[in-house]
């Protein structure tokens, strides 16, 4: 997901909701998933007449849908067209950088001994956090917050590279420290990523190269509900 200039041929063009809906053969827009926000950017014409602005990437049932506007707007493509497609890379750039936030700070938790299982995360701009299932205790909190932004910092000035791979089940379940989550499917090749040599997990999103660029890394709050430990952070 490192292109961020593509051709692809258009599939179909429909209207979901109000809303044009592109398909194309192949895609380099990331589509919403995982917590990071699906990408914008544009479909043009070949020959730069007609340009789709893409507002939003979502995948449905394994299909990829482009949805926004044409400009003009009573411009269209056919079936069977060669179009560019064109990734915002600024946007998709920050979301990287957010999402792979997240990776770092599961790789800390455990640095700090707090081995908690993940759940959810958001990665975008507006309120960015990750969950993890198991409470940290009411007096630890703090310490634990000061302990993590060491860590992370710490990380983030020595730099370690971020790789995902597409790996054989057995392999990827080892790298994730043995095992893998209940919804990978035991005879599919799971994408693991990994920042430097440390415990990896699935994910399908989109990374930066390297750690070193996530200075502006700051856990703002770790909050504890119910049994559940969320950690908000920032990025400047
Ligand atoms: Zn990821």
């Amino acid at each position: 997901m490192r292109q961020l200039q593509a051709t692809a041929k258009v599939l179909s063009i429909t209207k979901d909701s109000e809303r044009v809906a592109i398909v194309s053969d192949r895609t380099i827009l990331y589509p919403q998933g995982g917590g990071q926000p699906g990408d914008r950017g544009s479909i043009s014409s070949l020959n730069g007449d007609t340009t789709f602005q893409v507002q939003d990437t979502r995948m449905k049932n394994g299909v990829v849908y482009h949805y926004g506007v044409f400009e003009p707007s009573d411009s269209t493509f056919e079936a069977g067209q060669e179009v560019s497609l064109r990734v915002e890379s600024q946007r998709r750039e920050l979301h990287s950088r957010l999402h792979t936030a997240g990776h770092l700070i599961d790789v800390c938790m455990k640095l700090v001994g707090r081995t908690l299982e993940p759940a959810k995360g958001n990665h975008s701009p507006e309120g960015a956090f990750v969950e993890y299932i198991g409470a940290i205790p009411s007096g630890e909190i703090e310490s634990t917050r000061v302990a993590l932004q060491k860590e992370i910092d710490r990380l983030i000035a020595s730099g370690a590279s971020v790789n995902a791979s597409v790996l054989p089940y057995d392999e990827a379940a080892g790298l994730c420290g043995g095992s893998l989550p209940d919804y990978i499917s035991k005879d599919s090749s799971p994408r693991i990523v990994r920042i430097g040599d440390h415990t990896g997990c699935p994910c399908g999103g989109t990374h930066v190269d390297d750690v070193s660029s996530l200075t502006g890394l700051k856990v703002t709050q770790i909050r504890v509900k119910k049994g559940v430990t969320k950690v908000s952070y920032t990025l400047k």
